[in-house]
């Protein structure tokens, strides 16, 4: 029996495709103008494309469930799972579906088939019986499902069952990257084999782009396969960024060249529990933050753009006079020479940083900045090594990050160097507190977002009807919904005290410009960095004293940070220690694992109540969300990292309020969880209680 499933969350109306049928029958796209499949030979073109390119045929010989990941308690064998963009006349589909039924003859697998198809434009049952009606081979098959057939305007997925309930296909009628972004790899597997159909890039350039293979690379597994009719670069690349190992197949029958790939990513954990993010029940009206910096900012601008109203409480008379105050930081991810959890989060933050800084200065938010690149100098041996790696077994992309010899460095940066490097070219410099200000003023640009100065929150305070207390100096004020953006303050806050954060001070000193410096163009990183002039003064910095919280200035951490850099590169700009004029000592927020903290607040005790199976069972699993203080976020702990990182933790923080699709896989935001230390820290007592 089929079944339709309806989300709550309503959706555009469906469109069905604009079809028409030439003198021989074959149905084309006037929407698209592209053809549903070959003229010639349609059947043979998409096996040899999709099935032979996935080599279904072996895989499933090979095949080996897992037990079901969705019920601990069954013993159902998971299904193989075919993932696809545009079901189209479902030709693919039924193909597979004629070779899946001889194989069942043959071999009698204990596991069914799950194909999940996506759909933007259904065929309506007239056009999707004629098109059916080419392939007179197929209608045993055809016609059954043809049987079951129906969409309404309304609908979202269309789900069947054929061959007596072996087969199960549901093709969810939205865009590609929408409906696949929906999908939970924790209820029904991870994709093993992808159809990646869809009109040619050139014909329908809105289904592939990033978003796409983001998706594709999210669910699938090491091993997972993928095949697709077109070899254009962007579907390769794409493809390739997402961790797919990409080949082109000939066929010398039809003269053409395909793409078939594997995906060699990483593995993904099996889930527990914990690692789950909490949905808000719904989406707030109004939001307040706590804090005046470039965190705040962001998540106030996040936040307004999805129509959310935003107060921001500062406790100082301006804007970003805590960790933003510095006059000029460096924009640049932390990149390893492997790909890793680290890596990999700033990698993403940086993209979305550099996007988000420029739209900012398209839309005409201005504030200093210069974005011409940063080399990281290999000022000593072990680094010079270092860079072997990064050029002979390279894991990023050229246009990330390349190495460049003492020539070039010296060329890209515009002083002399004599050193080797890694040159980041869209890599640079802002002015922090310029960049809050631009960004508070876009969000105010977008909507409501008021900001009350010199209110310092002291004591915050749940209670029992659900909101917050929040004791300050301008009185009390009762909240909803509240989201901590107070960096090294947030250890100040008893409600906070769940998380393991820290304090690093970190002293940034001024440098007077000479004739050899003045013409820096690229940031330079070496232990600690120099950047470029801003009013004829450069950046050093910075020291690095953990558990220190004192602010005031100090002159022999001016020296150190000038001593650091001519020690270490030599004086190249020939200063002296006159040229120091002034300097600021501001608290970074620090976590044990140097990623940040976004999300919900978790709920310590409950978590340990809830979770004390883990500490028995690292496999133990079950399927709720964890145990959290309602109403409350945070986003913090980014150590000196925050002009990298804040955007993207952002977005992350709107998703999670508004309940939409993240940006990020469930593994990367268990990363970035708040209660990702209790978790963690209960699963290592494991067998010690
Ligand atoms: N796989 C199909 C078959 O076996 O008959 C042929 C697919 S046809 C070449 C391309 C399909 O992609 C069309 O049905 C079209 O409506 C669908 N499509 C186009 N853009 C899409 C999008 N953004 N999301 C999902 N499907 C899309």
């Amino acid at each position: 029996p089929h079944k339709f499933i309806r989300d709550k969350t309503p959706l555009s109306k469906i469109k069905t495709a604009q079809i028409e049928f030439d003198t021989n029958g074959l149905p084309y796209s006037s929407q698209f103008d592209d053809i549903y499949f070959d003229y010639q030979d349609g059947c043979s073109q998409s096996v040899q494309v999709f099935i032979e390119g996935n080599e279904l045929e072996k895989q499933w010989l090979n095949y080996e469930p897992i037990k079901s990941v969705e019920n601990n308690s069954a013993n159902t064998p998971a299904p193989f799972v075919i993932g696809e963009t545009g079901f189209g006349s479902g030709l693919n589909f039924f193909l597979t579906l004629q070779r899946f039924q001889t194989f069942c003859e043959h071999h009698a697998p204990d596991w069914d088939l799950l194909f999940i198809s996506t759909e933007k434009y259904p065929m309506t049952l007239e056009d999707f019986s004629r098109a059916l009606a080419l392939w007179p081979e197929l209608q045993p098959l055809s016609q059954e499902f043809l049987s079951k057939y129906h969409i309404d305007e309304q609908q979202q997925i269309l789900e069947v069952r054929l061959l007596d309930g072996k087969v199960n296909v549901q093709i969810h009628l939205q865009d590609a990257t929408a409906a696949l972004a929906k999908l939970n790899p924790e209820s029904f597997a991870y994709v093993d084999a992808w159809f990646l159909d869809g009109f040619a890039p050139k014909k329908n350039p809105e289904m592939w782009h990033q978003g796409l293979f983001m998706q594709l690379g999210r669910l699938s597994m090491p091993g997972t396969t993928l095949a697709t009719f077109t070899v254009a670069g962007i579907v390769r690349r794409g493809l390739e960024k997402q961790g797919f190992a990409v080949t082109r197949k000939k066929h010398q029958q039809h003269k053409s060249q395909t793409l078939v790939a594997t995906y060699t990513g990483h593995a993904k954990a099996p889930q527990v529990n914990g690692y789950k993010r909490r949905i808000s029940p719904d989406k707030p009206q109004h939001v307040t933050i706590v804090g005046g910096g470039l965190a705040s900012a962001c998540a106030a601008y996040s936040l307004v753009k999805r129509g959310i109203k935003v107060n921001v409480f500062c406790q100082d008379e301006a804007l970003a006079q805590g960790a933003s105050a510095n006059a000029v930081g460096a924009i640049y991810p932390l990149l390893h020479q492997q790909k890793d959890e680290i890596s990999e989060f700033y990698q993403a933050g940086f993209a979305y940083a550099v996007d988000f800084y420029q739209e900012l200065l398209n839309q005409g938010f201005d504030y200093s900045h210069g974005f011409d690149g940063l080399i990281e100098v290999a000022y000593k041996e072990a680094l010079q090594k270092r860079l072997e790696v990064f050029k002979n077994q390279p894991v990023w992309p050229e246009t990330l990050i390349s190495v460049v010899d003492s020539t070039q460095s010296s060329q890209l940066s515009g002083i002399k160097l004599d050193f080797p490097g890694l040159w980041i070219p869209k890599a640079g410099w802002v002015s922090p507190p310029e960049l809050v200000r631009a960004i508070f003023a876009a969000a105010q640009n977008l909507g409501q977002c008021k900001i009350k100065y010199n209110t310092q929150v002291q004591a915050i305070n749940k209670m029992d009807n659900g909101r917050f207390l929040l004791a300050t100096n301008k009185g009390q004020k009762q909240i909803q919904t509240l989201i901590l953006c107070t960096g090294a303050d947030t250890l100040q806050l008893e409600i906070a005290d769940a998380l393991p954060l820290s304090v690093v001070r970190g002293q940034v000193s001024q440098l007077q410009t000479t004739a050899l410096s003045e013409n820096l163009k690229a940031v330079i990183c070496h232990k600690g960095y120099l950047t470029p002039a801003l009013d004829n003064k450069h950046c050093i910095g910075a020291t690095f004293d953990k558990n220190d919280d004192d602010t005031a200035t100090r002159a022999k951490d001016d020296a150190y940070n000038l001593n650091t850099l001519t020690g270490l590169l030599g004086n190249i700009g020939q200063w002296t220690s006159e040229d120091i004029q002034g300097a600021k000592a501001r608290l970074r927020c620090c976590t044990p694992d140097h990623l940040p903290v976004v999300g919900a607040m978790p709920d310590i005790e409950q978590h340990k109540r809830v979770y004390q199976h883990i500490s028995k069972d690292k496999n133990w699993r079950f399927e709720q969300h964890p145990p959290v203080t309602q109403g409350l976020y945070v986003l913090t702990g980014m150590g000196a990292r925050g002009l990298c990182s804040a955007p993207l933790l952002a977005e992350i923080l709107a998703c999670e309020l508004t309940n939409e699709v993240y940006p990020l896989s469930a593994e990367q935001l268990f990363q970035l969880a708040p209660n990702r230390f209790i978790i963690r820290d209960m699963i290592r007592r494991q067998g010690n209680d």
